[in-house]
């Protein structure tokens, strides 16, 4: 019974444990992939959209200016002139600076090779001149204008964009290349704003993988082929014109989103680590397991309560006797081992005391079988109210009675069984419609060194034998 409670209890608190760790566990997982998806497919890409527009915004105003500047005629028409007072073109320059905030602007002319400037200072271009080969390039491309990017190589979280545009005479007849140059200041405050308030890092690269533009706050690598995680995935991004990679940096998961930019020839990255959501919904597991422990033991608690009242009810029910309330033969043997150690460690003698009902017949005959319980069940009242607590009452058979005595020697037991024959006998049974007097018969036996609990109890029923052999209301000992 013992062994199936624990069992039982056992498999509860397996079943218990796996359902709360199974749930906690299955919507941890379904949480963190609805992040990563989130992160993946609308975070990341939504950031890179805002960005290339912003790039977008920032780009036209400088193509404004400089296509406005091409087609000045001021301008061509000084050119065509013979660009013959050369501090007019400069004081146009210092305007077209000071009006738009522009870092700089200049003009290159066609025919006389001149780079005029606001500062005042002019040089020649030169096609043999490394720093000078951008305006030949401009110069033989297709389009009207071309976007250079000039980024600090000391400073690689500022950026410059120069326009070149082409200027026509009234022909069509390329005379020069006019721009300006204007520092791209609200893509970088959106690239700060997106690290400041979700510690999303962008950072342009360029075709190699080198990092050529980042935020001031910046902490990765220069190249994206050397990042942790990214060196399988830097290919790919190079070579796509959109990727999402996800990467494990410092054993937390990465997202990248990456984006080709045409108007720089460099590709855009917003990366995010999954941090904070994963935080939170970290959190979320650990309080469902907190709950999930505190429920399964409250469960346990309650149901080891539960079956242990129910077992205890189970267990008085099978080894009480139902008319009496005393104990039945079902728990002598357990009770018995217990009176028999006691006495034993005590050196107490163990004895044994059978009581027998004389003519019980006769009273349920002449009474009817009802009248016969009350009086056992009276009986049983004078007995229980007559023994001490260490003794044990049985209800032996019909109208016998068994009690043990852990600590009586046969003198002391025989005494006490005398008592109780002369309370009974002096009772007046009360049943309706006469009362009756009742008599019991007692056999007194104690237990030897050697006998077992079958040679007490059959050497007590030889004295009760003797008694209603010796005419019955009295006590013999063994
Ligand atoms: P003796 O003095 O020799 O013991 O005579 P007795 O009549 O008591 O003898 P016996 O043991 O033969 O009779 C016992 C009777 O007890 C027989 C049985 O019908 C009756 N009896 C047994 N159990 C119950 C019970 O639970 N209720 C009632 N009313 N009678 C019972
Ligand atoms: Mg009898
Ligand atoms: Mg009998």
């Amino acid at each position: 019974m013992r062994d199936q409670k624990l069992r039982f209890i056992t498999l509860l608190t397996a079943l218990l444990i796996f359902s709360f760790l199974f749930i906690s566990l299955v919507s941890y997982f379904n949480a963190h992939k609805s992040i990563s998806t989130q992160i993946k497919e609308n975070t990341l890409p939504l950031t890179s959209d805002n960005i290339y527009s912003e790039i977008q915004r920032d780009l036209l105003k400088p193509i404004l200016i400089s296509s406005m500047m091409a087609k000045d005629t001021f301008v061509r028409d000084w050119i065509i002139n013979g660009e013959d007072s050369q501090e007019d073109i400069i004081h146009y320059l210092q305007e077209i600076k000071k009006s738009y905030g522009a870092i700089t602007s200049f003009f290159i002319s066609e025919k006389t090779r001149i780079y005029y400037h606001p500062s005042g200072v002019l040089k020649k271009v030169d096609q043999s001149d490394v720093q000078d080969k951008w305006y030949f390039l401009s110069r033989d491309l297709p389009s009207s204008y071309e976007i250079n990017v000039d980024i600090d190589t000391a400073d690689k979280s500022s950026l410059t964009i120069f326009i070149n545009h082409k200027v026509f005479d009234y022909t069509g007849e390329y005379i020069g290349i006019i721009g300006v140059g204007l520092s791209v200041d609200s893509t970088q405050t959106l690239i700060e704003s997106y690290k400041q308030r979700y510690g999303r890092q962008v950072f342009f690269v360029d075709r190699e993988g080198d990092v050529v533009l980042h935020g001031s706050s910046y902490n990765g690598v220069n190249n994206i082929k050397k990042a942790e995680g990214l060196s399988t995935s830097a290919r790919k991004i190079l070579s796509s014109r959109k990727s999402t990679v996800a990467f494990k940096t410092n054993n937390k998961n990465t997202y990248l989103d990456s984006r080709f930019i045409p108007e720089f020839n460099w590709h855009l990255i917003v990366t995010q680590q999954e941090n904070e959501a994963e935080l939170k919904i970290q959190n979320i597991l650990i309080s469902n397991l907190t709950f999930s422990l505190i429920a399964s033991i409250v469960i346990i608690f309650l149901v080891n309560i539960i079956i242990s009242s129910y077992q205890k009810k189970l267990e008085t029910l099978a080894t009480t006797d139902k008319l009496t309330g005393t104990s039945n033969r079902q728990i002598f043997d357990a009770l018995f081992k217990q009176a028999h150690g006691h006495s034993k460690r005590n050196k107490l003698q163990l004895s044994a005391i059978m009581i027998d009902v004389d003519y019980f017949k006769k009273i349920n005959d002449s009474h009817g079988h009802p009248a016969g319980d009350k009086v056992l069940q009276a009986l049983a009242e004078v007995l229980k109210n007559s023994i001490r607590e260490s003794d044990s009452l049985f209800r032996w058979g019909g109208e016998e009675f068994l009690i043990l005595l852990p600590d009586s020697n046969v003198k002391t037991a025989r005494r006490f069984a005398e008592k109780i024959r002369l309370k009974v006998a002096e009772m007046i049974f009360t049943l309706p419609p006469q009362s009756l007097p009742v008599t019991v018969s007692a056999g007194v036996a104690s237990i030897g060194d050697t006998d077992t609990a079958d040679d007490l109890i059959s050497r007590a029923d030889k004295a009760l034998y003797s008694a209603k052999e010796n005419g019955r209301n009295r006590v013999e000992q063994a």
